[in-house]
């Protein structure tokens, strides 16, 4: 069959079963080790696990024993960790375990790096590619091959891959392609950006990352070490990676950061309350002062920036859904607005407990972090709505139009917040209307 022929056959002609695929049992008993018998007589035609027969009656003794140990053993310790194709789409490349790469190139002697090809015909991994690219054909006919695995059924190796695609056969066999994989520091992010989301104490990405171990848990340390040991295991097996990638999706990770700054929001409103019931002291539960709780909201808010940051704008974040991060984050940001401009009086008026502070600064939520206390540290919440893209602001402009009417209504909104916040409810709305005409919005949401 020729390389055209081959790039003919479509997926489903293919034989199910796959060289390639290293679970379950062998279908033939176990052979002998190439060691015990290196030069015993092998016969002319050599039959593969998945009952591919290859033709090597013009092989001598050696060159059978090598094509045996590539096409016919289970525990030849061959296996693939990714593959690539050159930017001339003239050669491939096949990182195999042990550090050993074989090189396909149309026209050209296939070569390997273990330097036995070198001096007379294929050596057994290239041999092992062989029966890779020829696992996809069916049964019934015997494959002839070449004594330097220049042909698999009168086709070049590379051949056959430029006709039918790398990506079809690596789907295929599960081969790992290069260019799918992260570089090494990008990959160590991506590890413990998956592994963050089942943190024993429910840390974020970016505290799992955190050098800083002081408070840890017993727990928590030792899910650190796990992440190590399976940061490890994906960088030998990138195949173990990308299975990863698939379990614990981007979509999961970033609907997991935003349950847990959800949980955050709840739990510093708790404390909060707590706090108001039972004063500084005595307390059944955390508890938390305004000027404290208005501190943890906008750390909150400061992680959800940073958030927003690595996904849309580092290489970290390249595979999450960006759409799904702002529609989150946009959510749960005017939640936390909302939550605040309901909390414009003094907080302790009705409070049972000891001498508490008269002063706005310390007793209204408000003001600590829009009111006057908040003028120098920029305009909470909305710097981060600003930034967002307009169809994200008009899904929530009836909320954000309840809030511009209480902040309207207390002399206690600075006028810079309020003139901002009605600009950004005016622009999401001419926005709205000339969006047909392309937007300058500053991140890429349309
Ligand atoms: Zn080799």
């Amino acid at each position: 069959m020729s390389a055209e022929q081959l790039s003919k056959l479509s997926l489903s002609d293919m034989v199910t079963t796959r060289a390639g695929s290293r679970t379950g049992p062998p279908q033939t008993p176990p052979q002998d080790s190439p060691t015990s018998s290196p030069v015993s007589p092998t016969p002319s035609i050599i039959e593969s696990v998945n009952g591919h027969r290859y033709d090597v009656s013009t092989f001598d003794d050696e060159l059978r024993r090598r094509a045996k140990i590539g096409l016919v053993k289970e525990d030849n310790n061959i296996r693939m960790r990714f593959c690539g194709e050159a930017d001339d789409g003239q050669k491939y490349f096949f990182h195999l375990e042990d550090d050993i790469t074989v090189k396909l190139e149309v026209e050209r002697v296939p070569k390997c790096s273990c330097g036995v090809a070198q001096n007379r015909g294929a050596c057994k991994h290239i041999f092992w590619m062989c029966g890779q690219l020829s696992s996809v054909l069916p049964t019934d006919e015997t494959i002839p091959l070449a004594q330097d695995g220049s042909t698999v059924r009168n086709a070049h190796p590379a051949s056959v891959l430029k006709s039918k695609g790398l990506d079809q056969f690596a789907e295929h066999l599960h081969w790992v392609i290069e260019d799918d994989l992260p570089e090494d520091d990008e990959l160590a992010d991506e590890i413990a950006n998956m592994l963050s989301v089942f943190e024993p104490s429910g840390a974020l990405p970016a505290e799992f990352k955190s050098e800083d171990t002081r408070e840890l848990s017993v727990e928590s340390r030792m899910y650190r070490e796990f992440k190590t040991i399976l940061l490890e295991q994906a960088v030998q097996c990138p195949a173990f990676y990308l299975r990863l990638t698939r379990l614990i999706t981007s979509e999961f990770q970033v609907k997991r950061f935003f349950a847990e700054i959800n949980k955050r929001i709840d739990r510093a409103f708790k404390a909060l309350d707590v706090y108001i019931e039972t004063g500084p002291t005595n307390r059944p539960s955390e508890g938390l002062d305004v000027v404290n709780c208005a501190l943890r909201l906008n750390r909150l808010v400061q992680a959800i920036e940073e958030y927003r940051n690595e996904s849309l704008e580092s290489d970290a974040g390249e595979r999450r859904d960006d759409e799904l991060v702002e529609k989150l984050a946009g959510a749960v940001l005017i939640r936390i607005l909302d939550e605040v401009t309901r909390r414009n009086y003094n907080a302790y008026a009705n409070a049972t407990w000891g001498v508490p502070s008269t002063n706005p600064r310390e007793n209204n939520l408000f003001v600590c972090l829009i009111g006057p206390a908040s003028e120098d540290q920029g305009l909470f919440v909305l710097d981060s709505l600003q930034d967002m893209a307009p169809n994200v602001i008009r899904h929530h402009s009836v909320d954000l139009g309840d809030i511009e009417v209480v902040l309207r209504n207390t002399p206690l909104t600075p006028p810079a917040y309020l003139n901002a916040f009605r600009t950004l409810l005016q622009d999401s709305r001419k926005r709205a209307a000339s969006q047909s005409a392309g937007s300058s919005a500053k991140r890429p949401m349309q």
